[in-house]
């Protein structure tokens, strides 16, 4: 008889670079968003690529929308590649409305519908509320709230307002224990968990449904490396979260997936929080991230 299967073999296939994946195996049906296209900001890189290729995977034809017009040609050929699906790179600021809009227009014009939005765009940087400039947590309000606003808001008046579809908005757990060096993104995420709720109530009746993944430490992304997550991976800090490891990012597309899919079709208003239970019972310890982060800050003053 075989033995019974470990959890950790049940991983979905990841790779730690901005790369596609080597190999896929799927778990939903192929065919789950076929001939659907979705709108994904910070598709270029992270988490948002690894959703664009999730998604591609079970026939979307995706927009991959950020500011670097190079990384996202680079991406979207790959993703062509590696998926056999479509792939448009456009290039947008979510702080300009205008940008925004433009990009919808691009994309109803080449790919004739939108289904899915992910608000994936987002700032992210380490940094003690102290030392954080007033531009600073501007900024990162500007990009993680007004950014996901000003993009359902555009995607909503130009098609989703007459033919409904799905937000995915990407959140995180920060706000949840008031992470330490985290004050600009724990606050905007919290400020996206309620227009994640406000924008369910009123365009339901539209039938648009609105949702968030709330990742927690994701490892192959910037965010991760920037937490020091390698290293803690390493020094056995993921011991405290109670599924003992970080997350990947086809566990995060793979939530994506589920809420833009109809296999949530009477789901709206939710945050999922895809984090391995790690906010329950991490350290939230100042201490420790303010030594990383006055390292890391004479390292690259060095
Ligand atoms: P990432 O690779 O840095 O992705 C962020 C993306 O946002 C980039 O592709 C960037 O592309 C784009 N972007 C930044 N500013 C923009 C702007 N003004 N307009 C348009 N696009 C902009 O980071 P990631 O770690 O994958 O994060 C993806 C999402 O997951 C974020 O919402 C993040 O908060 C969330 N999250 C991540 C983790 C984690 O462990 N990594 C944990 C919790 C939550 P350009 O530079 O080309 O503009």
């Amino acid at each position: 008889m075989s033995e019974p299967q470990q959890a950790c073999d049940l991983l979905p296939e990841d790779v730690d670079s901005d790369d596609c994946l080597i190999s896929y195996t799927h778990i939903y049906s192929p065919d789950l968003l076929k001939d659907q296209v979705a709108f994904i900001t910070g598709g270029g890189s992270g988490i948002g690529l690894r959703i664009a290729e999730i998604f591609m995977r079970h026939g979307c034809d995706v927009v991959i929308a950020s500011r670097n017009k190079d990384k996202l040609k680079e991406a979207a050929k790959k993703l062509c590649v590696a998926s056999g699906r479509r792939c448009l790179p456009l290039c947008l600021d979510v702080r300009q409305p205008e940008s925004i809009s433009a990009a919808v227009e691009e994309t109803l014009k080449e790919m004739g519908r939108i289904d899915i939005l992910v608000n994936n765009a987002a700032g992210n940087f380490l940094c003690p509320a102290a030392a954080l400039s007033f531009n600073a947590f501007k900024t990162v309000m500007e990009i993680d709230t007004m950014g996901t606003f000003n993009a359902s808001k555009v995607v909503y008046d130009k098609w989703f307002k007459d033919h409904g579809g799905n937000i995915v908005n990407i959140s995180a757990t920060l706000a949840y224990k008031g992470q330490a060096l985290q004050v600009h993104v724990g606050s905007a995420k919290a400020a996206n968990d309620a227009m994640t709720k406000h924008l369910a109530v009123e365009w339901g009746p539209s039938g648009v449904r609105v949702n968030a993944v709330a990742p927690g430490p994701i490892s192959g992304t910037e965010g991760f490396r920037r937490l020091g997550g390698p290293k803690g991976e390493e020094a056995g800090l993921f011991r405290s979260i109670p599924l003992q490891r970080a997350g990947n990012k086809t566990e995060m597309a793979h939530c994506a997936l589920f809420l833009a899919s109809r296999a949530s079709s009477y789901v709206t208003g939710a945050v999922l929080v895809a984090d391995g239970g790690s906010w329950l019972t991490s350290a939230n310890d100042f201490s420790r991230l303010m030594g990383i982060w006055s390292s890391e800050k004479r390292e690259k003053s060095k």
